[in-house]
Protein backbone atom coordinates (compact mmCIF):
# COMPACT_ATOMS: atom_id res chain seq x y z
CA UNK A 1 0.00 0.00 0.00
CA UNK A 2 1.44 3.32 -1.21
CA UNK A 3 2.09 5.67 1.55
CA UNK A 4 0.70 9.45 1.90
CA UNK A 5 2.58 11.77 4.43
CA UNK A 6 0.80 14.61 6.00
CA UNK A 7 2.27 17.60 7.05
CA UNK A 8 3.82 18.53 10.77
CA UNK A 9 0.75 19.23 13.13
CA UNK A 10 -1.69 18.20 10.98
CA UNK A 11 -2.01 14.65 11.89
CA UNK A 12 -4.33 16.23 15.43
CA UNK A 13 -7.70 15.55 13.85
CA UNK A 14 -6.84 11.86 13.06
CA UNK A 15 -5.59 11.65 16.35
CA UNK A 16 -9.04 11.77 17.37
CA UNK A 17 -10.17 9.37 14.82
CA UNK A 18 -12.24 12.51 12.48
CA UNK A 19 -12.54 10.33 9.29
CA UNK A 20 -11.55 12.57 6.54
CA UNK A 21 -8.49 13.95 5.54
CA UNK A 22 -8.28 17.54 3.69
CA UNK A 23 -5.64 18.00 0.56
CA UNK A 24 -4.89 21.06 2.59
CA UNK A 25 -3.16 18.65 4.99
CA UNK A 26 -0.59 16.55 2.43
CA UNK A 27 2.74 17.04 2.63
CA UNK A 28 3.23 14.60 0.08
CA UNK A 29 1.51 12.25 -2.51
CA UNK A 30 3.04 9.00 -3.56
CA UNK A 31 3.93 8.73 -7.23
CA UNK A 32 1.35 7.62 -9.26
CA UNK A 33 -1.40 6.65 -6.49
CA UNK A 34 -5.08 6.44 -8.33
CA UNK A 35 -8.33 7.78 -7.50
CA UNK A 36 -9.86 4.90 -5.34
CA UNK A 37 -6.74 3.34 -4.41
CA UNK A 38 -6.10 2.34 -0.66
CA UNK A 39 -3.83 4.38 1.04
CA UNK A 40 -1.74 4.48 4.40
CA UNK A 41 -1.90 8.01 5.74
CA UNK A 42 1.55 9.03 7.69
CA UNK A 43 2.54 11.62 9.57
CA UNK A 44 5.41 13.91 9.30
CA UNK A 45 7.05 11.76 11.91
CA UNK A 46 6.61 8.37 10.10
CA UNK A 47 3.76 7.21 12.33
CA UNK A 48 1.38 5.44 11.34
CA UNK A 49 -2.07 6.99 11.47
CA UNK A 50 -4.44 4.69 9.75
CA UNK A 51 -5.85 3.24 6.26
CA UNK A 52 -8.56 5.16 3.84
CA UNK A 53 -9.58 5.56 0.42
CA UNK A 54 -7.64 8.26 -1.83
CA UNK A 55 -9.67 10.62 -3.88
CA UNK A 56 -9.07 14.22 -5.83
CA UNK A 57 -10.79 16.90 -4.10
CA UNK A 58 -11.19 18.42 -0.86
CA UNK A 59 -11.56 15.22 0.98
CA UNK A 60 -8.76 13.47 -0.06
CA UNK A 61 -8.49 10.60 2.22
CA UNK A 62 -11.83 9.21 3.83
CA UNK A 63 -10.17 6.46 6.53
CA UNK A 64 -11.17 3.30 7.02
CA UNK A 65 -9.03 2.26 9.59
CA UNK A 66 -6.73 4.00 12.65
CA UNK A 67 -4.08 3.01 13.98
CA UNK A 68 -2.14 -0.40 13.17
CA UNK A 69 -5.58 -2.29 12.15
CA UNK A 70 -4.95 -3.55 9.12
CA UNK A 71 -7.23 -2.99 5.94
CA UNK A 72 -8.11 -5.27 2.91
CA UNK A 73 -10.88 -6.11 1.41
CA UNK A 74 -12.27 -8.46 3.89
CA UNK A 75 -12.75 -5.26 5.80
CA UNK A 76 -15.87 -4.75 4.40
CA UNK A 77 -17.75 -8.35 5.20
CA UNK A 78 -17.01 -7.43 8.80
CA UNK A 79 -18.37 -3.81 8.93
CA UNK A 80 -21.44 -4.70 7.26
CA UNK A 81 -21.95 -7.53 9.52
CA UNK A 82 -21.83 -5.03 12.64
CA UNK A 83 -24.17 -2.41 10.68
CA UNK A 84 -26.70 -5.38 10.18
CA UNK A 85 -26.22 -6.39 13.98
CA UNK A 86 -27.04 -3.25 15.29
CA UNK A 87 -30.09 -2.82 13.01
CA UNK A 88 -30.91 -5.65 14.30
CA UNK A 89 -30.60 -4.69 18.16
CA UNK A 90 -32.57 -1.80 17.10
CA UNK A 91 -35.40 -4.03 16.12
CA UNK A 92 -36.07 -2.59 12.93
CA UNK A 93 -35.83 -6.62 11.44
CA UNK A 94 -39.43 -8.05 12.15
CA UNK A 95 -42.03 -9.14 9.99
CA UNK A 96 -43.70 -5.67 10.67
CA UNK A 97 -40.84 -3.90 9.27
CA UNK A 98 -38.41 -4.86 6.39
CA UNK A 99 -36.83 -1.93 5.51
CA UNK A 100 -34.38 0.26 6.92
CA UNK A 101 -31.26 1.60 6.58
CA UNK A 102 -28.56 -0.97 7.09
CA UNK A 103 -25.24 1.30 6.15
CA UNK A 104 -25.10 5.09 7.01
CA UNK A 105 -21.66 6.22 5.90
CA UNK A 106 -19.29 7.59 8.73
CA UNK A 107 -21.78 6.42 10.97
CA UNK A 108 -21.32 2.85 10.43
CA UNK A 109 -17.18 3.13 10.17
CA UNK A 110 -17.82 3.13 5.87
CA UNK A 111 -17.38 6.68 4.68
CA UNK A 112 -18.83 7.17 0.85
CA UNK A 113 -21.08 4.01 1.43
CA UNK A 114 -24.84 4.28 1.54
CA UNK A 115 -26.73 1.23 2.02
CA UNK A 116 -30.76 1.06 2.64
CA UNK A 117 -32.39 -2.44 2.67
CA UNK A 118 -36.07 -2.84 0.96
CA UNK A 119 -37.21 -6.66 1.83
CA UNK A 120 -34.92 -8.91 0.35
CA UNK A 121 -32.86 -5.55 -2.13
CA UNK A 122 -30.22 -3.91 -0.83
CA UNK A 123 -30.22 -0.48 -2.91
CA UNK A 124 -26.10 0.62 -2.75
CA UNK A 125 -24.75 3.68 -3.52
CA UNK A 126 -21.22 4.76 -3.56
CA UNK A 127 -20.21 8.66 -2.63
CA UNK A 128 -16.39 8.21 -2.90
CA UNK A 129 -14.47 6.41 -5.96
CA UNK A 130 -13.06 4.11 -2.95
CA UNK A 131 -16.65 2.45 -2.46
CA UNK A 132 -17.31 2.49 -6.36
CA UNK A 133 -14.41 0.38 -6.84
CA UNK A 134 -15.30 -2.18 -4.11
CA UNK A 135 -18.65 -2.40 -5.06
CA UNK A 136 -18.46 -5.96 -6.30
CA UNK A 137 -17.24 -7.03 -3.13
CA UNK A 138 -19.31 -4.50 -0.87
CA UNK A 139 -22.60 -6.54 -3.20
CA UNK A 140 -20.77 -9.83 -2.58
CA UNK A 141 -20.31 -9.15 1.10
CA UNK A 142 -24.16 -7.77 1.74
CA UNK A 143 -25.72 -11.18 -0.12
CA UNK A 144 -23.19 -13.13 2.25
CA UNK A 145 -24.66 -10.98 5.90
CA UNK A 146 -25.65 -13.99 7.38
CA UNK A 147 -29.66 -13.78 8.55
CA UNK A 148 -29.92 -10.85 6.67
CA UNK A 149 -31.46 -12.65 3.13
CA UNK A 150 -30.53 -10.27 0.96
CA UNK A 151 -30.73 -11.58 -2.49
CA UNK A 152 -30.62 -8.59 -4.76
CA UNK A 153 -28.42 -6.04 -4.96
CA UNK A 154 -29.16 -2.40 -6.47
CA UNK A 155 -26.20 -0.09 -7.68
CA UNK A 156 -27.32 3.75 -7.95
CA UNK A 157 -24.58 6.20 -7.87
CA UNK A 158 -24.79 8.06 -11.14
CA UNK A 159 -25.58 11.06 -9.19
CA UNK A 160 -23.71 10.25 -6.09
CA UNK A 161 -19.98 9.86 -6.77
CA UNK A 162 -18.07 13.19 -7.62
CA UNK A 163 -18.58 14.12 -10.48
CA UNK A 164 -14.91 15.06 -11.97
CA UNK A 165 -13.58 11.51 -11.29
CA UNK A 166 -14.86 10.39 -14.46
CA UNK A 167 -15.57 6.80 -13.34
CA UNK A 168 -19.15 6.51 -15.26
CA UNK A 169 -21.17 4.74 -13.11
CA UNK A 170 -24.05 3.13 -14.78
CA UNK A 171 -26.82 1.90 -12.16
CA UNK A 172 -28.34 -1.41 -12.55
CA UNK A 173 -28.32 -4.48 -10.62
CA UNK A 174 -24.61 -5.77 -9.58
CA UNK A 175 -26.76 -9.47 -7.76
CA UNK A 176 -29.96 -10.50 -8.83
CA UNK A 177 -32.94 -8.45 -10.43
CA UNK A 178 -36.19 -7.17 -8.72
CA UNK A 179 -37.85 -4.46 -9.69
CA UNK A 180 -39.76 -2.46 -7.69
CA UNK A 181 -40.97 -3.92 -4.00
CA UNK A 182 -43.79 -3.29 -1.21
CA UNK A 183 -41.70 -2.76 1.94
CA UNK A 184 -43.15 -2.85 5.66
CA UNK A 185 -42.69 -0.36 7.83
CA UNK A 186 -44.21 -0.09 11.61
CA UNK A 187 -46.60 -2.32 9.38
CA UNK A 188 -47.42 0.09 7.12
CA UNK A 189 -46.89 -0.80 3.42
CA UNK A 190 -45.32 1.22 0.96
CA UNK A 191 -44.28 0.65 -2.68
CA UNK A 192 -40.61 1.58 -3.50
CA UNK A 193 -39.34 2.17 -6.65
CA UNK A 194 -35.70 2.22 -6.54
CA UNK A 195 -34.85 2.90 -9.99
CA UNK A 196 -36.46 6.12 -10.96
CA UNK A 197 -37.52 7.34 -7.17
CA UNK A 198 -35.17 10.13 -5.10
CA UNK A 199 -32.27 9.09 -3.54
CA UNK A 200 -33.16 5.33 -2.73
CA UNK A 201 -36.62 5.36 -3.30
CA UNK A 202 -37.87 6.28 -0.01
CA UNK A 203 -36.98 8.65 3.23
CA UNK A 204 -36.10 6.23 5.63
CA UNK A 205 -34.54 8.70 8.01
CA UNK A 206 -38.66 10.38 9.18
CA UNK A 207 -39.61 7.12 10.26
CA UNK A 208 -39.55 7.58 13.50
CA UNK A 209 -40.73 11.10 13.18
CA UNK A 210 -43.72 9.61 11.22
CA UNK A 211 -44.73 7.54 14.06
CA UNK A 212 -44.73 10.49 16.42
CA UNK A 213 -46.93 12.27 14.15
CA UNK A 214 -49.22 9.19 14.20
CA UNK A 215 -49.85 9.87 17.89
CA UNK A 216 -51.11 13.56 17.57
CA UNK A 217 -53.16 13.14 13.91
CA UNK A 218 -56.44 11.40 15.83
CA UNK A 219 -59.63 14.01 14.52
CA UNK A 220 -56.94 16.51 12.60
CA UNK A 221 -57.08 18.31 9.44
CA UNK A 222 -53.33 17.61 8.30
CA UNK A 223 -51.50 19.05 5.64
CA UNK A 224 -48.87 17.33 4.58
CA UNK A 225 -46.26 19.58 2.31
CA UNK A 226 -43.18 18.01 0.54
CA UNK A 227 -45.06 14.97 0.66
CA UNK A 228 -42.68 12.66 -1.85
CA UNK A 229 -44.34 9.02 -1.15
CA UNK A 230 -46.47 9.96 1.33
CA UNK A 231 -45.16 8.68 4.74
CA UNK A 232 -46.80 11.34 6.77
CA UNK A 233 -50.45 11.08 5.06
CA UNK A 234 -49.99 7.54 5.16
CA UNK A 235 -49.53 7.34 9.14
CA UNK A 236 -51.75 10.16 9.83
CA UNK A 237 -54.46 8.24 8.38
CA UNK A 238 -54.11 5.46 10.89
CA UNK A 239 -53.70 7.87 13.84
CA UNK A 240 -57.39 8.69 12.91
CA UNK A 241 -57.18 12.11 11.38
CA UNK A 242 -60.47 13.26 9.88
CA UNK A 243 -59.03 14.62 6.44
CA UNK A 244 -55.66 14.49 4.95
CA UNK A 245 -54.26 16.64 1.76
CA UNK A 246 -51.14 15.80 0.35
CA UNK A 247 -49.46 18.17 -1.52
CA UNK A 248 -45.78 17.98 -3.86
CA UNK A 249 -44.70 20.01 -6.89
CA UNK A 250 -43.88 16.31 -8.57
CA UNK A 251 -46.95 14.42 -10.47
CA UNK A 252 -44.84 11.54 -10.25
CA UNK A 253 -44.68 11.93 -6.17
CA UNK A 254 -48.31 12.64 -6.03
CA UNK A 255 -48.78 9.12 -8.04
CA UNK A 256 -46.85 7.40 -5.34
CA UNK A 257 -48.53 9.33 -2.43
CA UNK A 258 -51.93 7.88 -4.04
CA UNK A 259 -50.98 4.41 -4.65
CA UNK A 260 -49.09 4.06 -1.09
CA UNK A 261 -52.71 5.51 0.56
CA UNK A 262 -54.87 3.12 -1.59
CA UNK A 263 -52.19 -0.17 -0.70
CA UNK A 264 -53.09 0.93 3.42
CA UNK A 265 -56.35 2.37 3.20
CA UNK A 266 -58.49 1.03 -0.37
CA UNK A 267 -61.00 3.44 -1.16
CA UNK A 268 -60.29 5.90 1.76
CA UNK A 269 -62.26 9.29 1.51
CA UNK A 270 -60.04 11.11 4.15
CA UNK A 271 -57.11 11.84 1.83
CA UNK A 272 -56.66 14.31 -1.37
CA UNK A 273 -53.36 15.14 -3.16
CA UNK A 274 -52.51 17.76 -5.17
CA UNK A 275 -49.42 18.30 -7.80
CA UNK A 276 -48.33 22.19 -6.79
CA UNK A 277 -45.79 24.09 -5.73
CA UNK A 278 -45.66 24.58 -1.78
CA UNK A 279 -45.34 28.45 -1.70
CA UNK A 280 -48.29 29.05 -4.28
CA UNK A 281 -50.37 26.09 -1.85
CA UNK A 282 -49.62 27.92 1.41
CA UNK A 283 -50.47 31.29 -0.27
CA UNK A 284 -53.33 30.58 -1.49
CA UNK A 285 -54.81 28.25 1.67
CA UNK A 286 -57.44 30.02 3.87
CA UNK A 287 -56.53 30.65 7.34
CA UNK A 288 -57.61 28.01 10.15
CA UNK A 289 -57.79 25.01 7.25
CA UNK A 290 -55.42 22.62 8.81
CA UNK A 291 -54.62 22.31 12.69
CA UNK A 292 -51.61 19.92 11.56
CA UNK A 293 -49.09 21.04 9.08
CA UNK A 294 -45.91 19.07 8.00
CA UNK A 295 -42.73 20.95 6.32
CA UNK A 296 -40.54 18.34 5.20
CA UNK A 297 -39.01 20.69 2.37
CA UNK A 298 -36.05 19.25 0.10
CA UNK A 299 -32.27 20.60 1.26
CA UNK A 300 -32.77 24.71 1.05
CA UNK A 301 -28.61 24.95 1.61
CA UNK A 302 -26.78 21.92 -0.34
CA UNK A 303 -23.55 23.75 0.34
CA UNK A 304 -21.94 26.27 2.82
CA UNK A 305 -22.35 29.22 -0.34
CA UNK A 306 -26.12 29.08 -0.56
CA UNK A 307 -26.72 28.94 3.65
CA UNK A 308 -28.14 32.29 3.88
CA UNK A 309 -30.84 32.07 0.97
CA UNK A 310 -31.43 28.74 2.57
CA UNK A 311 -32.41 30.20 6.14
CA UNK A 312 -34.06 32.40 4.35
CA UNK A 313 -35.97 30.26 2.45
CA UNK A 314 -36.86 28.30 5.67
CA UNK A 315 -37.71 31.02 7.44
CA UNK A 316 -40.39 32.42 4.68
CA UNK A 317 -42.32 28.86 4.52
CA UNK A 318 -42.44 28.44 7.90
CA UNK A 319 -44.38 31.92 8.61
CA UNK A 320 -46.52 31.06 5.83
CA UNK A 321 -47.45 27.93 7.95
CA UNK A 322 -47.75 29.95 11.44
CA UNK A 323 -49.53 32.57 9.94
CA UNK A 324 -52.31 29.52 8.21
CA UNK A 325 -52.69 26.91 10.66
CA UNK A 326 -55.46 27.09 12.83
CA UNK A 327 -55.17 28.28 16.57
CA UNK A 328 -54.34 25.10 18.62
CA UNK A 329 -52.48 23.58 16.38
CA UNK A 330 -49.42 21.92 15.59
CA UNK A 331 -46.54 22.36 12.97
CA UNK A 332 -44.00 19.61 12.47
CA UNK A 333 -40.99 21.46 10.27
CA UNK A 334 -38.07 19.57 9.24
CA UNK A 335 -34.63 20.93 7.62
CA UNK A 336 -31.92 18.10 5.81
CA UNK A 337 -29.84 20.77 4.86
CA UNK A 338 -26.15 19.47 6.52
CA UNK A 339 -24.76 22.53 6.63
CA UNK A 340 -27.56 24.27 8.33
CA UNK A 341 -26.85 24.05 11.87
CA UNK A 342 -29.56 22.76 15.01
CA UNK A 343 -29.46 26.10 16.10
CA UNK A 344 -29.34 28.22 12.94
CA UNK A 345 -32.93 25.81 12.22
CA UNK A 346 -33.94 27.07 15.43
CA UNK A 347 -33.20 30.63 14.59
CA UNK A 348 -34.84 30.46 11.39
CA UNK A 349 -38.41 29.23 12.97
CA UNK A 350 -38.10 31.55 15.35
CA UNK A 351 -37.72 35.04 13.53
CA UNK A 352 -40.70 33.29 11.50
CA UNK A 353 -42.87 33.16 14.47
CA UNK A 354 -42.11 36.40 15.80
CA UNK A 355 -42.70 37.71 11.78
CA UNK A 356 -46.54 35.63 12.35
CA UNK A 357 -46.90 37.09 15.90
CA UNK A 358 -48.00 33.58 17.31
CA UNK A 359 -47.35 32.08 20.23
CA UNK A 360 -45.45 29.20 19.62
CA UNK A 361 -43.90 26.74 21.85
CA UNK A 362 -41.48 23.63 20.83
CA UNK A 363 -42.94 20.69 21.84
CA UNK A 364 -40.61 17.77 20.40
CA UNK A 365 -36.98 18.23 18.86
CA UNK A 366 -36.52 15.77 16.37
CA UNK A 367 -33.78 14.50 14.31
CA UNK A 368 -32.63 11.52 12.11
CA UNK A 369 -33.63 7.88 13.48
CA UNK A 370 -30.68 5.35 15.15
CA UNK A 371 -29.92 3.58 11.94
CA UNK A 372 -28.85 7.11 10.59
CA UNK A 373 -25.85 6.91 13.67
CA UNK A 374 -23.83 9.57 14.01
CA UNK A 375 -20.00 8.78 14.70
CA UNK A 376 -19.25 10.94 17.85
CA UNK A 377 -15.97 11.83 15.93
CA UNK A 378 -18.08 12.95 13.05
CA UNK A 379 -20.25 15.42 14.46
CA UNK A 380 -21.34 16.31 10.54
CA UNK A 381 -23.13 13.34 10.12
CA UNK A 382 -25.74 14.81 11.46
CA UNK A 383 -28.22 16.45 8.95
CA UNK A 384 -31.76 16.19 10.05
CA UNK A 385 -33.33 18.43 12.48
CA UNK A 386 -37.35 18.62 13.37
CA UNK A 387 -38.95 20.41 15.37
CA UNK A 388 -43.05 20.03 16.57
CA UNK A 389 -44.40 23.32 17.55
CA UNK A 390 -47.74 23.98 19.33
CA UNK A 391 -49.03 27.25 17.80
CA UNK A 392 -51.87 29.72 19.36
N1 LIG B 1 -41.64 14.19 3.35
C1 LIG B 1 -41.14 13.23 2.41
C2 LIG B 1 -39.79 13.60 1.81
C3 LIG B 1 -39.77 14.94 1.15
S1 LIG B 1 -38.52 15.10 -0.06
C4 LIG B 1 -41.08 11.84 3.05
O1 LIG B 1 -41.34 11.70 4.25
O2 LIG B 1 -40.80 10.89 2.34
C5 LIG B 1 -38.87 16.67 -0.73
C6 LIG B 1 -40.03 16.71 -1.70
O3 LIG B 1 -40.28 18.09 -1.97
C7 LIG B 1 -39.78 16.06 -3.06
O4 LIG B 1 -40.74 15.06 -3.27
C8 LIG B 1 -39.94 17.20 -4.07
O5 LIG B 1 -40.63 16.81 -5.25
C9 LIG B 1 -40.76 18.20 -3.31
N2 LIG B 1 -40.59 19.61 -3.70
C10 LIG B 1 -39.46 20.26 -4.05
N3 LIG B 1 -39.70 21.57 -4.26
C11 LIG B 1 -41.03 21.77 -4.05
C12 LIG B 1 -41.90 22.91 -4.10
N4 LIG B 1 -41.43 24.11 -4.41
N5 LIG B 1 -43.19 22.72 -3.82
C13 LIG B 1 -43.69 21.51 -3.49
N6 LIG B 1 -42.92 20.41 -3.42
C14 LIG B 1 -41.60 20.52 -3.70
Amino acid sequence: MKQLILKKGKEESLSRRHPWVFSGAIAKLPDGLEEGEWVEVVSAGGETLGRGHYQIGSIAVRMLTFGDEPADDALYAGRLEAAFRLRQALGLVRPNNDCFRLVHGEGDFLPGLVVDIYGDTAVMQAHSPGMHLNREAIADALVSLPEAKIRNVYYKSETTLPFMARLDPQNGYLIGRYDGSIAVENGLKFSIDWLKGQKTGFFLDQRDNRRLLQQYAEGREVLNMFCYTGGFSVYALRGGAKRVVSVDSSSKAISLTQANVELNFPECDRHMAEATDAFKYLGAMPKGEFDLIVLDPPAFAKHKSALRNGLQGYRRLNAVAFEKVRPGGIIFTFSCSQVVSREQFRLAVFSAALQSGRKVRILHQLTQPADHPVDISHPEGEYLKGLVLYVE
